[in-house]
């Protein structure tokens, strides 16, 4: 699951690295896991 970075809405399409533009125009996206807090608590 994708997540803009700039407006951080969700985008739940299944497509490749390739080509993704979110509605606000930013490409930047976060790739968020269900354990992404684990993720972060990780040292
Ligand atoms: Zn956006």
């Amino acid at each position: 699951m994708y997540k803009c970075i700039r407006c951080a809405r969700p985008l739940e399409k299944s497509f490749g690295t390739a080509e993704i533009e979110c509605e606000c125009g930013s490409r930047v996206f976060i790739k968020e896991r269900q354990n992404i807090e684990k993720t972060i608590i990780a040292r």
